[in-house]
């Protein structure tokens, strides 16, 4: 009795103890991996509002609207499903911090949600989900460039990402292609995203690869999902509307859902 009250404590203040626990009070290790951490992590916020619409949309609140509700739909359908977020509310997390909690948490997935957008009245219209990856990602720079820019807005950054500068391409030389052992679980989780983004009719933009500090950073299958473009006035409309979200919200949820059920 006393020994699980310890585990759910532990299991509490840090996921890390949790295995040591168990270990070491003959816990039982089914016990331990019955539960599939997903961590959602809802792209900018507070001071960093992402990419603006030409109307009202800011791609901080599109993000932190999908993600909540993705986050809702797995803690009301799948009850093995412990879910964190890197933010529940409109705050400046760096990105980091963000990589740090799904690490500190030993995630079993880490899926981050953002909006795209266009220079110069480009129209484009859908969905794209990415992987870290870089024998691609020249065709992708310009996306990476951007998300990545929000460390900009962090203190010490350059310190803090070794030099990093995100709007240099010659930094992106550190993004050296490696075959990771979570590349094909990440690609299998962005291409799930992709067919249930497309079966709730959004155009499919398909799956990339690009150098995502975020995504970098995490020691587990991760993608990043850019739910559409906030520059093209039907997106911001529908990506800021209570359908938008809903479309977009179950589909990220039934991929979330069928990984889970592929990976056991
Ligand atoms: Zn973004």
């Amino acid at each position: 009795m006393n020994r699980s009250i310890i585990v759910a404590v532990c299991a509490l203040c840090g996921a890390f103890l949790l295995p040591a626990v168990l270990r070491a009070s003959g816990g039982s290790a089914a016990e331990a991996s019955s539960t599939f951490t997903l961590v959602l992590d809802a792209g900018h916020g507070g001071k960093d509002p992402g990419a603006l619409g030409r109307g009202k949309g800011r791609e901080k609140d599109i993000n932190l609207a999908v993600t909540l509700a993705v986050g809702k739909l797995v803690e009301q359908n799948l009850k093995d499903v412990k879910v964190v977020y890197t933010r529940k509310t409109d705050t400046f997390v760096e990105l980091d911090e963000r990589a740090n909690i799904a690490n500190r948490a030993k995630a079993d997935l880490f899926v981050s949600i953002h909006t795209n957008a266009l220079p110069n009245k480009k129209v484009y219209t859908g969905s794209e989900t990415y992987t870290l990856g870089m024998h691609r990602a020249a065709d992708n720079l310009d996306v990476a460039k951007r998300e990545n820019e929000a460390i900009m807005l962090e203190k010490d950054y350059q310190s803090r990402y070794e030099g990093f500068d995100p709007k240099s391409a010659e930094s992106y030389i550190i993004f050296e292609f490696m075959q990771d052992k979570n590349m094909e679980r990440s690609i299998r989780m962005a291409t799930l995203v992709q067919q249930q983004l497309r079966s709730a009719g959004r155009p499919d933009k398909g799956v990339h690869q690009a150098g995502f500090l975020v995504l970098r950073a995490t020691s587990m299958p991760s993608c990043l999902i850019e739910l559409g473009y906030i520059t093209t006035a039907s997106e911001e409309t529908y990506l800021t509307s209570s359908r938008g979200v809903n479309e977009l919200s179950t589909a990220i949820y039934k991929a979330i859902r069928k990984y889970k059920e592929t990976n056991k």
